[in-house]
């Protein structure tokens, strides 16, 4: 991407890192199918047996335990509607901060849906889990890890704590979580995970589910037999060699302290610019790279708006699929005002953020105040 353009929309997705492009440009330049015996085929399966290694060492999973998807939305389908079939699930018990991935493949289980609350600082309320798990008949409890618009991490030791002993069974979605969190799949308790390839700085269009041997027999799309059985089709090389590469180099890219202080800095910053700076979900744990806020007054459709016409890319809370900014369900599950949250601004920050980046931003967010403080002006 060119870097005279602003890019801090790295939760909607990161610009691929030039290791996951390097892998795909190699990739495809190879022809046959993975499935083939014969020596073409035996190429294409090496690459994609080395990116689930890849991809297994940043989660923690076993390799094993990795299936790759189209996209994390397949796999938290295939871990939600194919793991209600598979695993004799009775109800889905969610939060109301999960991604649209989640509530829709909730829905589409036909199964009853219990859904818990988000505290005031949009941590999901356990003590709701603990009551949804009483009731009868087998539960799979899906949650999130990281949320995606307010980067709020959840208690998932503590939820884990809750569904382990119990015959309940626990889906993470880790998509916003990869990369930021230890996220040691093997050793804990959940039962299935969900990623996604270009959060981290990997290609559009691959996904991954990761699952326990006793969870094996989930499928969504049974097809060829390929993944074990686990997800048919031809598995593609390139994405895979894409997410694995991205997996692998990461780290190298993303140095998270650097991340937490220039989006610390963004945050006081917009503070001394609007003293009614409204930050969403400030007082709980939160990953160090997004800013969900609001300026009370300033639409966020005004504000992304002008801001696009300068070249900077932000999102509001949510962004639906058409493109148009929505309400977010998430800061309504806080408790927060539709006037409110129709100003809530995201930016997330990630690999290849700088301070420039920053103080483009703010520069332009000043402009943006100054037209609201005319137009309110004129108004009155
Ligand atoms: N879950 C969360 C928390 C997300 O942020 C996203 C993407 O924004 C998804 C799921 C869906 O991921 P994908 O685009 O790979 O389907």
């Amino acid at each position: 991407m060119t870097r005279s353009a602003i890019y801090l929309d790295h939760n909607a997705s990161a610009p691929l890192l030039p290791e996951a492009r390097a892998a795909m440009l190699a990739a495809l330049d190879l022809v046959g199918n993975p499935s083939s015996v014969h020596g073409h085929g035996r190429a294409l399966r090496n690459l994609i047996e080395t990116g689930r290694d890849q991809v297994a060492r940043l989660a923690g999973a076993e390799r094993k335990q990795v299936v790759f998807t189209g996209s994390a939305t397949e796999a938290i389908t295939q871990a939600i509607v194919g793991g209600a079939k598979a695993l004799k699930v009775e109800r889905i018990v969610i939060s109301a901060g999960e991604h649209a991935a989640v509530g829709k493949a909730a829905e589409a289980t036909g199964l009853p849906v219990v859904v818990v609350g988000l505290d005031a600082d949009g941590v999901i309320r356990t003590d709701e889990i603990a009551v949804a798990l009483q009731q009868d008949g087998i539960a799979l409890v899906a949650v999130h890890a990281v949320n995606n618009e307010t980067g709020v991490v959840q208690p998932l030791a503590k939820i884990e704590a809750l569904v382990g002993p119990t015959p309940h069974y626990l889906f993470i979605d880790a998509v916003q979580a990869l990369g930021k969190l230890d996220l040691d799949f093997a050793a804990r308790p959940a039962d299935m995970m969900a990623l996604s390839a270009h959060k981290i700085g990997g290609p559009v269009g691959i996904g991954a589910l990761l699952v326990k041997s006793h969870a094996d027999t989930v499928r969504l799309i049974p097809g060829g037999g390929q993944e074990q059985g686990r997800r048919g089709g031809t598995e593609s090389a390139s994405l895979v060699a894409g997410f694995g590469a991205a997996a692998e180099a990461f780290a190298q890219h993303y140095d998270a302290a650097l991340v937490a202080k220039l989006t610390f800095e963004l945050m006081y910053r917009l503070r001394e610019l609007n003293g009614d700076l409204v930050v969403f979900g400030e007082k709980a744990q939160r990953v160090g790279n997004v800013v969900d806020f609001a300026v009370p007054g300033l639409k966020n459709a005004v504000a992304m708006m002008g801001l696009d016409l300068m070249g900077i890319s932000v999102s509001s809370g949510s962004a639906c699929s058409s493109g148009k900014v929505g309400p977010s369900h998430v800061l309504a599950a806080m408790g927060v005002a539709p006037e409110l949250s129709d100003c809530a601004l995201r930016a997330s920050l990630g690999w290849n953020s700088t301070e420039e980046d920053v103080s483009a931003f703010l520069s332009g967010f000043e402009q943006v105040l100054d037209r609201h403080r005319r137009r309110q002006g004129q108004a009155a």
